[in-house]
């Protein structure tokens, strides 16, 4: 992902301030020239996380966790590499220069965007709180039980019945309309006239990741208001709809620790669950929950999904469609018993949250719930209607793409449907292609032997950084490119020395820039999350490197005892390999270490 400019990734290195990143994420304790935490990455109750003021790296002495701000950001706050570099250059003020200029908004400057939706979610608030057309908006929110610490807690506004309130406001706190504009809160009429965006409507700010405002959501009080009863920001360089997830920036950090979440259709229900302390929630951005928002949440390791939508016919109808859309990924789906009339909302207020906890355990799975969706639609008696289900619903099933699932799907809407499995033609399904292929696929990915050495040298490699060169040096001295066969090991190897011949930076930063977005740069952090003892760095990277070096040893004796057998070489040559062979035999290789460590006997 080469597309910033060397020279701002430079300046953005030397301006970032770990501890200030780390801030607002741990509750840091100055102690002397350095801070303390509790680790984020394991349990505990004395804090063994440590950053020294001005070092660029963290360490935990609890469980060897270890990185710098690109690595927190990525592993705790679970950015990718490319969010976590815009993240540190809008929070240290530096603006990112692209290479070259590329398309869409990558020119804009997100800071000053994010700084106009921050005004008027600061506008829309203080309208809610003290204006005389608030009232209305904040009495219709005392009734549905929202408090005022509620209310101030996320920031609800109200959108005042005027044509340019806000426009006014923004243009005297030196947004220019221009920015106004590109940011959905203003719109252009056919007339040529600027409009505010929205009017006479509740407004919930929608954050990002971080928590910075990006969007509002805004609901009608009063029928008479034109439009539906949500409108959401329209589409803009910071409001993505198809990603968006409500909630989201309260959420993730529990929702990635306990790989499971809650979905809701309204932004009060999320709002509310979280409120009372039961924060794995979002809610979809309108009705439309599409892939986008599934892989949202995948990417964070989610495994189980609630889904607590309203217990009316469209919430039964959108929990069919949405929970499609995650057991297609393997997810497992679960039906919260939301009863008919309510919502999440007034079942909370109505049972508090240890009963609304418990009711997570009372659920229905996905399968269960769509064949009685269905039957409660159709006359079961009837065998030709039975048969249009059957093979509705095992179509469905088919199209899943775990394949375990799929199987034990057709088996388990055999039983709920009172047929025989063969009849839904589970034993077609036992072992198709796909499922072989995705067996394979998996077991490459996680056992591969060759990629489990590497990755340990390398991680090593990436955690000596600077601070400790002759570790650079032992592996320089060791091992070259031909000594990795897993690709992306071989490609951030390549990276690392290729940066540090140039004497270039090879820190996380200057690394990532240089791999390419996805795939590459998504091994980079699988690499970090392995926790790591600094303090056997010396021992772990000679055993890395020894590993490898006896496996290129083994390779190359393996090779000539193919050729000594291959019987197709004249007598003499093949006594002359044999020679060769024993030679290499009681010559295994030893790891060289380094001229600096055996002359100086400190750092
Ligand atoms: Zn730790």
């Amino acid at each position: 992902m080469d597309v910033f400019k060397k020279e701002s990734l430079e300046l953005l290195r030397s301006r970032i301030d770990l501890v200030e990143v780390l801030e607002p994420h741990l509750d840091l304790k100055r102690s002397g020239a350095s801070y303390k935490a509790c680790c984020p990455f394991h349990e505990e109750k004395s804090p063994s996380f440590i950053v020294k003021r001005g070092d660029a790296h963290y360490h935990c002495f609890g469980c060897g966790a270890h990185g710098d701000a690109i690595a927190f950001l990525m592993n705790h706050v679970k950015m990718s590499f490319a969010e976590s570099i815009e993240h540190l250059a809008e929070r240290f003020q530096i603006v990112l220069e692209r290479e070259e200029a590329s398309s869409g908004d990558g020119q804009v400057n997100k800071k000053v965007l994010k700084e106009a939706m921050e005004k008027a979610a600061h506008f829309y608030h203080a309208c809610l709180l003290h204006t005389k057309e608030g009232h209305l908006a904040l009495n219709y929110l005392y009734k549905r039980g929202i408090t005022l610490d509620f209310i101030r807690a996320f920031r609800i506004g109200f959108a005042p019945n005027a044509p340019d309130l806000l426009l006014r406001y923004l243009r005297r706190e030196k947004v220019s309309d221009e920015i106004s504009e590109m940011v959905g809160l203003i719109r252009v009429t056919q007339s040529g006239m600027k409009r505010d965006f929205f009017s006479d409507r509740i407004t919930f700010p929608v954050l990002d990741k971080m928590g910075s405002v990006i969007g509002f959501s805004a609901r009608k009080v009063r029928e008479e208001t034109f439009g539906g009863k949500y409108i959401n920001t329209p589409e803009t360089p910071l409001f993505k709809k198809s990603y968006i997830l409500f909630g989201f920036s309260y959420s993730r950090r529990r929702i990635a620790k306990e790989r499971r979440v809650i979905v809701v259709e309204g932004q009060i229900d999320a709002l509310r669950l979280i409120h009372e302390g039961i924060d794995f929630v979002v809610a979809g951005q309108g009705t439309a929950f599409g892939e986008g928002h599934v892989a949202e949440l995948l990417s964070l390791g989610v495994n189980h999904v609630y889904l607590a939508l309203d217990g009316d016919p469209a919430g039964q109808a959108a929990a069919v469609k949405i929970g499609d859309l995650f057991q297609k990924k393997g997810v497992e789906v679960s039906i919260v018993p939301i009863p008919l009339g309510l919502d999440p909302d007034v079942l909370m207020q109505e049972v508090g949250p240890d009963e609304f906890l418990k009711l997570l355990d009372q659920c229905q799975t996905y399968l269960p719930f769509l064949v009685s969706y269905h039957s409660k639609q159709i006359d079961m008696s009837s065998p030709s209607r039975k048969n249009e289900l059957v093979r509705a619903l095992s179509t469905q099933i088919r199209a899943w793409e775990a394949p375990v699932m799929v199987h034990e799907s057709l088996r388990k809407l055999a039983e709920l449907l009172h047929m025989p499995e063969n009849l839904i033609g589970v034993d077609q399904v036992a072992v198709p292609n796909i499922y072989l292929k995705r067996v394979e696929a998996v077991s490459v990915q996680q056992f591969d032997p060759d990629k489990v050495m590497e990755s340990d040298i390398v991680r090593w490699l990436l955690l000596a950084s600077e601070s400790y060169p002759h570790i650079v040096e032992r592996t320089e001295l060791n091992l070259s490119l031909e000594d990795f066969h897993y690709p992306h090991c071989r490609k951030v190897f390549e990276v690392y020395f290729q940066l540090l011949s140039q004497g270039k930076p090879h820190d996380l930063l200057s690394i990532g820039v240089e791999l390419q977005e996805g795939e590459e740069v998504s091994f980079l952090s699988e690499l970090l999350q392995r926790k790591v003892n600094m303090k056997r760095i010396d021992e772990g990277v000679t055993e890395a490197i020894q590993k490898l070096l006896t496996r290129k040893w083994m390779e190359k004796r393996e090779a000539l005892k193919a050729k000594i057998h291959d019987g197709s070489l004249p007598e003499e040559r093949i006594l002359e390999l044999a020679r060769e062979f024993d030679d290499m035999k009681k010559n295994s290789p030893q790891v060289q270490m380094e001229v600096s460590s055996s002359i100086s006997t400190h750092e």
